[in-house]
């Protein structure tokens, strides 16, 4: 507890900053409160470092996101620089910290607050209590491997894309998706499509062999991934954590965010290789945009940025406690009525701003 927790924070653009504002107030309260300690620093990326430096990322920036215990970032991009040069837009900024950290365990966890269950894409009765968390492989597969192009075969062009997957690479990502699955209910779901493909096949093989010799007290089961996506719409409460590929990660990602409701909900998180401290490299941020339609106008809802720095607590700084005691704070004002405008639903009401919804998860 008397440990202190290095921290960078890079707001971006658009509603970055203004959720990051809220989520400054939870840093302070668990400081004043909680007797913890956040060594914060804080930095630019996107279209905002590229107005101040020429470029999304700076080498310092970068450095001292390799330097932190975690990275915590707003969002990036804006119409503003919509028409710059590919090698210096925004998104590259993000892209550049994955990569160079090398995150390649990309975690979305799909919750279902009580309050919001109507917002969900299914019926209550299928999502009430939905907890389950996503973990996609992000840096290798088909986004990735070689061959890839568009080609003239004949008298046509083709265009080529390779999935590709070593051993190590399905090990490693199956060993944090274990490390999780122990933590929380215990049961691991892989999915890939060994019955089509050379790589689920290994996928699959990989994955049963890291249970086998390291977390046999995992409950583990494989699911051909077209069968999981039908199985995540039809009982999406099957499952505990789910272990799947860069390509189905995004697609069965995206399909579970919607079982929960508003984009403002929902948090994710990207881990690498343990630091020598034993600390995962890891970058936090909601899954949200910069949202250009409404930066700068206090409409934005904060919570999925907080809940971003929930799983920083839980799974950089080892504050299982604080990261519960927060998300019960989400849940308290949300029962209690608080609503930014993206929570509105059809009954209307009176929508609260950022900065009133951040107070609120503050005080609850
Ligand atoms: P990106 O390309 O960066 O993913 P996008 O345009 O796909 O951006 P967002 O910027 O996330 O998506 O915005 C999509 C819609 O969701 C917009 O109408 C935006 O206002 C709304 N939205 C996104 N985040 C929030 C939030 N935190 N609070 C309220 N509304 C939000
Ligand atoms: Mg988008």
């Amino acid at each position: 507890m008397t440990d202190s927790y290095s921290l960078l924070i890079l707001p971006g653009d658009g509603i970055g900053p203004e959720v990051m504002a809220e989520v400054r107030k939870v840093i302070d309260w668990f400081q004043a409160n909680r007797g913890m300690r956040f060594d914060v620093s804080e930095g630019l990326v996107g279209g905002c470092a590229y107005d101040a430096h020429g470029t999304p990322l700076s080498d310092e920036t970068m450095a001292q996101a390799q330097a932190v215990d975690a990275v915590l970032l707003g969002a990036v991009g804006g119409p503003k620089y919509d028409n710059l040069d590919f090698s210096v837009k925004p998104e590259r900024g993000l892209l550049r910290l994955r990569k160079e950290m090398d995150l390649f365990a990309n975690l979305r966890p799909a919750q279902c607050f009580d309050a919001l269950a109507d917002f969900s894409s299914l019926k209550r009765e299928v999502v009430a209590g939905l907890d389950i968390l996503i973990v996609r492989e992000l840096t290798s597969g088909v986004y990735f491997g070689e061959p890839r192009g568009i080609f003239t075969e004949g008298n046509e062009r083709v265009g080529i894309n390779t999935q590709r997957y070593t051993e190590s690479e399905i090990a490693r990502v199956a060993r944090a998706a274990f490390e999780l699955a122990r933590k929380r209910q215990g049961r691991l779901c892989s999915m890939e499509k060994a019955n089509v493909m050379e790589s689920g096949i290994l996928w699959r093989e990989v994955v049963q062999k890291v249970h086998d010799e390291e977390y046999p007290d995992v409950e583990l089961s494989h699911m051909y991934a077209d069968n999981g996506a039908m199985q995540l719409v039809r009982n999406p409460r099957q499952f505990d954590v789910i272990v799947t590929d860069n390509l189905f990660g995004d697609i069965l990602s995206d399909a579970a965010a919607m079982l929960t409701g508003s984009l403002g909900m929902l948090p994710s998180a990207s881990l690498g290789a343990p630091a020598a401290n034993g600390r995962p490299k890891a970058l936090y941020e909601p899954v949200h945009g910069s949202a250009p339609d409404i930066a700068g106008q206090g409409k934005a809802n904060p919570i999925a940025c907080i809940l971003s720095f929930a799983m920083a607590l839980r799974y950089s700084f080892g504050e299982g406690q604080a990261a519960d005691d927060l998300e019960a704070a989400v849940e308290k004002v949300l029962a209690e009525g608080a609503r930014t405008a993206d929570l509105m639903g059809p009954e209307g009401g009176t929508p609260i701003s950022t900065s009133a919804m951040g107070d609120r998860i503050v005080a609850a």
